[in-house]
C-alpha cells in the first residue's frame, strides 16, 4: 500500500467542524455568558438555585429554557438530527467534537446549548403523523422538553424486568407503575415512558416493552431524587391507572427496548464526549494553577508529584479522546459498536474521575472550595459512572464481547 492510502478515518478537525466549534464559542460568549453572569452561582450552588425539595427556582428554569431556545434558533441545539426532523444532519464525529468542545467550557448552564437528556433523542425520530407536530418538532426547536422514563425502584441495571405495565383497553392503554431517577421529570412537557405490554415469558427478556408518550399533567410527580451535583434534576414518576390513547405509542408495540438499544452507542458517545471535555477543562485550569501557586520557593508544577498527576491525566484524556473519535467514526459507518461504546463510556468516565480527583488535590484546600469548579466536576464524574449503564455493566459487556462471560 502506498503512503497516500487512506483508511477513511481522520483525526484532523475538518474545516466545517472547526467553523461549528468557533461559532459555538461565539454563541456562548454572546448569548449564554450574560445569562450565566446574571444568575451568579445559583446554578452551581444548590442552596441558592433550588427550593427545599430540590426543585429549580423559576429564574434558573427560565435561563435554561432561554439557552435552549436561542441555541435551536441559531441552529445548534439538535444539529445532529436529520434535516427532515429539523436538525442539520451533522455526522456523529462532528457531534462528538461539538459535545466535547462544549463540555471543555466547564459544564455549567452551557451544557444546555446542545440537546442532552431533556432534548430530542433518536428514539423520538420514531414519531409519526401528529406525534411529529406535537412532540418531535417543538422539542427540536427547544420549545418543549422531554424525559426518558425507564428506571424503577426495583430495577435499574436490570430494567427489562420492569414492573410498570400498560394494558390495552379499547383504543386506550392503562398504565400502572412507578419510575425513579428520571432526569427532567419535574419540568418535562412529556415523558417517553417504558412499560411492559407483553409478559416476559411470551415476549422474551428484551421483548414486550412499549414506549408511550405521557404528558406532564398525566403523571404524578413523586419525590425528587436529589443526587449530589444534580439537585432538582431527577424525580419519581407515579402512574395510577393512567389512560393514554393508542396514538401515543412511540414506535412499535412491544419493540421499545430493541429500539432503545439501537441508540445505546450514541448515548454513550455523548456521555463520554462530555467526560473528555470536562477532563480537558480541568487539566487546563489545574495547569494554570500549578504554574502560579508557589510553595517552598517554586511554582508547585515543579514538584514531580504534582506534575505527574496532571501529565498522567493528560495521557489518559488523550487516549479517551482517541477512543471517542474511533467510536464516533464507527457509528457514522453504521458499524456494530456495542463493545466500543462500553469501552469508551467506561474509560472516559473513569479518566474524568481520576482527573477531577487530581485537580482537587493539586489545588489544595482551594480545590475543595464551594465556589471553585472542581468538586462540582468530581460529582459529575461520579454521576457519569452510574448513568447509561454503570461501570460494572460496561465491563460485563466488554467481557461478553471477549467470550469470557455468558
Ligand atoms: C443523575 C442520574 C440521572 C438519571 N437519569 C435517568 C433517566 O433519565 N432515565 C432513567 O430511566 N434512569 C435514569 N437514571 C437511573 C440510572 O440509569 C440507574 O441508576 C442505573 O441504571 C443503575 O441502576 P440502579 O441505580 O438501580 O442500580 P442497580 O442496578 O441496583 O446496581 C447497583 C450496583 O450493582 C451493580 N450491578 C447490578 N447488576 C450487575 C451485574 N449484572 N453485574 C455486575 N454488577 C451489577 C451496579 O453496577 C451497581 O454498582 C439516572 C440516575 C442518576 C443518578
Amino acid at each position: 500500500m502506498g503512503a497516500n492510502t487512506t483508511s477513511g478515518v481522520s483525526f484532523t478537525t475538518d474545516e466545517e467542524t472547526r467553523l461549528i466549534l468557533d461559532s459555538l464559542d461565539e454563541f456562548i460568549e454572546r448569548e449564554v455568558e450574560p445569562i450565566v453572569d446574571d444568575l451568579g452561582d445559583v446554578y452551581t450552588n444548590p442552596r441558592k438555585g433550588r427550593h427545599e425539595n430540590g426543585r429549580w427556582t423559576d429564574d434558573l428554569l427560565e435561563a435554561r429554557e432561554e439557552i435552549r431556545r436561542k441555541s435551536a434558533e441559531a441552529g445548534f441545539y439538535a444539529m445532529n438530527l436529520p434535516e427532515d426532523a429539523g436538525g442539520d444532519g451533522i455526522s456523529p464525529v462532528t457531534w462528538y467534537r461539538a459535545k466535547k468542545h462544549l463540555a471543555s467550557h466547564g459544564g455549567g448552564l452551557e451544557r444546555y446549548v446542545l440537546a442532552g437528556p431533556e432534548g430530542p433523542k433518536p428514539l423520538l425520530l420514531q414519531a409519526e403523523g401528529d406525534q411529529r407536530d406535537r412532540y418531535l418538532e417543538p422539542t427540536v426547536r427547544g420549545e418543549k422538553s422531554t424525559a426518558f422514563g425507564q428506571t424503577e425502584p426495583g430495577y435499574g441495571s436490570d430494567s427489562p424486568n420492569m414492573e410498570t405495565t400498560a394494558e390495552r383497553d379499547g383504543d386506550e392503554w392503562v398504565i400502572d407503575g412507578r419510575k425513579q431517577w428520571i432526569t427532567n421529570a419535574p419540568y418535562a412537557d412529556y415523558v417517553q415512558l417504558f412499560a411492559r405490554t407483553t409478559p416476559q415469558e411470551e415476549a422474551g427478556r428484551y421483548g414486550g416493552i412499549t414506549c408511550f408518550i405521557v404528558e406532564r399533567d398525566e403523571y404524578e410527580l413523586g419525590s425528587y431524587n436529589n443526587a449530589v451535583g444534580a439537585e432538582g434534576t431527577q424525580a419519581e414518576i407515579i402512574l395510577n391507572d393512567v389512560r393514554i390513547p393508542d396514538d401515543r405509542v412511540l414506535g412499535e408495540v412491544d419493540d421499545a427496548f430493541y429500539a432503545a438499544m439501537d441508540f445505546l452507542s450514541l448515548g454513550r458517545l455523548e456521555l463520554g464526549a462530555e467526560a473528555v471535555g470536562y477532563s480537558e477543562y480541568l487539566l487546563e485550569k489545574a495547569g494554570e494553577y500549578v504554574n502560579e501557586r508557589e510553595a517552598f520557593g517554586k511554582t508547585i508544577g515543579n514538584f514531580q508529584q504534582v506534575s505527574a498527576k496532571l501529565a498522567e491525566g493528560r495521557a489518559k484524556t488523550y487516549a479517551a479522546d482517541a477512543a471517542g473519535l474511533k467510536l464516533a467514526w464507527k457509528v457514522a459507518q453504521d458499524e456494530r459498536t456495542i463493545m466500543d461504546s462500553s469501552v469508551f463510556k467506561w474509560f472516559a468516565t473513569n479518566v474524568l474521575w481520576e482527573v477531577a480527583d487530581a485537580a482537587v488535590q493539586v489545588n489544595g484546600a482551594n480545590g475543595l472550595a464551594e465556589e471553585s469548579p472542581y468538586m462540582d466536576l468530581v460529582h459529575q464524574a461520579r454521576i457519569l459512572r452510574i448513568v447509561e449503564g454503570t461501570d460494572e455493566i460496561q465491563l460485563n459487556t466488554i467481557a461478553k464481547s471477549m467470550g469470557i462471560m455468558d
